[in-house]
């Protein structure tokens, strides 16, 4: 429980890409028992919302309109009234064009306390993105934001005068897209060159980013030609030139790419990481989790010559349960190990055991008629897996004569998740992943748009019996293999 008093936390969630998030809005988002967001916070950050919060979007959601202001104040004050840790999450920073200091003041009269968390601001961020530093040594010694919001059709009070005559200095209008004609012909007439460069950078840091570098005569014309919407960054200074030569992100082999990974929480981080690296835009979206069995009895381990694991989950579940049952792995002994593949291996070396027979390649069809192969008449095989996992090892060890058990060691369990209607590729590591995030895709979801990176000939068949039709298969059932296919499906 809260040592401290705070119950209302004002968070940034940066500017999009959920790998912008600072390590403590992640660890307050996932303790989160309600949590209030804007239109602004990407899908990335919002999947991180603990299953079990209250989730209120008070953002515009097409068509209607926001919740208003002293509205959401009254929210964040009734939820903390009644004991509960509230999580206010804001694009970018709370403190920068996003009224989060009216939301602190309307705590404090509340008699709140309440922590700021400060996020990664757009005006900085999404020109990063673009190549552009917002300040240079030679080019820009000052940067400006600037609110270009519109209250009735006019521009704020904004000093035109003031901001001609900077020199060396960058600025950055918010809320600007519709303003922009407004904001350029201003700076013009007081006395800023037309030719000065600017850059307009839509959605800036998610796959859907787009820039376009102009001149501050050009750019209302530019904005309109790309029908360029909200939310835009508009920046006006000699940085932008620098875009074309430091433009490092549209580089990257899955920039532009929105991409699920939908294994368990717990083994998505490498391969979130391996596609971040790459410049996409990654959500986690667990569609499964597996559960460890209790209260299942280890067998006499002497009555078998052969153990076989079909997954990381398979290694646990075994040293879990020898561990609750005050057993030891002692008793092992001479039995010979096989390993579905690589991930499986390993997690077996790291305890300890070296592994008799692994596949070539890393799949069940494989694993069985390997196992086929070198295993005598003589010889009895036990598997440690998964409740009810597929059938398909099982038909061809009775169809070569294996003598074999199993053993369900661990469950895995379907997650409802929600998934956008704008990804790109979703990636599968096994059936039940193509399985459970179907039934999280609901009736009617359209899958023709999203390409299904497979890891495997299962897990492919399954997403051809799901409805994908854009399907690419990893040449070999690893993390590598599996990132090549997201590259080649590209
Ligand atoms: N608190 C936010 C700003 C809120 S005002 C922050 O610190 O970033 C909303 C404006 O922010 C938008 O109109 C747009 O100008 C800018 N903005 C927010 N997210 C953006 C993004 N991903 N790319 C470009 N501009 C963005």
């Amino acid at each position: 429980m809260n040592e401290n008093n705070t119950r209302v936390w004002l968070v940034g969630a940066g500017p999009g890409d959920p790998g912008l998030l600072t390590l403590r809005a992640r660890e307050v988002i996932e303790n989160a028992e309600v949590v209030v967001y804007d239109r602004l916070v990407g899908a990335g950050v919002l999947a991180l919302m603990p299953e079990n919060a209250i989730k209120i979007d008070v953002g515009k959601n097409s068509g209607t309109h926001p919740v208003p202001q002293r509205e959401i104040e009254n929210i964040l004050i009734e939820y903390a009234r009644k004991n509960l840790r509230v999580v206010r999450l804001k694009g970018g920073d709370p403190f920068v064009f996003g009224r989060g200091g009216e939301e602190a003041e309307a705590l404090v009269n509340a008699d709140i306390d309440f922590e700021i968390v400060p996020g990664v601001t757009s005006g900085i961020a999404a020109p990063a993105y673009a190549g552009i530093p917002v300040t240079h040594r030679n080019l820009a010694s000052s940067l400006h934001f600037i609110t270009a919001h519109a209250k009735t059709g006019e521009l704020p009070d904004i000093n035109f005068d003031a901001l001609a005559k900077l020199k060396n200095s960058t600025l950055l209008f918010y809320m600007g897209v519709e303003t922009a004609g407004l904001v350029c012909e201003q700076l013009i007439k007081s006395g800023m060159s037309k030719d000065t460069p600017t850059a307009v950078i839509e959605r800036g840091t998610t796959s859907k980013q787009r820039e376009f570098i102009s001149s501050l005569n050009n750019l209302p014309s530019e904005i309109i030609a790309n029908n360029i919407k909200s939310p835009a960054m508009i920046l006006v200074g000699e940085v932008a030139g620098l875009s074309e030569n430091l433009n490092w992100r549209s580089k990257l082999k899955l920039s532009g790419v929105k991409i699920a990974v939908t294994r368990p929480q717990k083994r998505a981080g490498k391969l979130s990481r391996m596609l971040r690296d790459l410049g996409a835009e990654v959500l986690e979206l667990p569609c499964i989790e597996t559960e460890i069995l209790h209260d299942v009895q280890l067998p006499e381990f002497s009555n078998y010559n052969w153990l076989a694991f079909t997954s990381v989950t398979g290694v646990e579940a075994l040293f879990n349960l020898l561990a609750e049952s005050s057993r030891d792995i002692r008793e092992l002994g001479s039995i010979k190990i096989a390993a579905i593949g690589k991930a499986t291996a390993d997690a077996l070396r790291d305890r300890g055991l070296r592994v008799d027979y692994m596949p070539e390649i890393y799949d069940g069809e494989n694993l069985a008629q390997g196992l086929a192969k070198i295993m005598t008449q003589a010889e009895k095989l036990l598997m440690l897996r998964a409740k009810s996992g597929s059938r398909e090892l099982n038909e061809i060890l009775d169809l070569n004569n294996i003598n074999y058990e199993e053993l369900a060691v661990y469950e895995t369990k379907y997650l409802k998740c929600s998934v956008p209607d704008d990804l790109d590729m979703a990636v599968f590591t096994s059936a039940s992943t193509v399985k459970a995030f179907i039934e999280s895709c609901g009736d009617g979801f359209k899958l023709d748009n999203i390409k299904a990176i497979c890891i495997g000939k299962q897990t492919a068949r399954e997403a051809a019996n799901a409805g994908f039709t854009k399907i690419y298969t990893a040449a070999r059932a690893d993390l590598n293999a599996l990132v090549q296919a997201a590259c080649e499906a590209r």
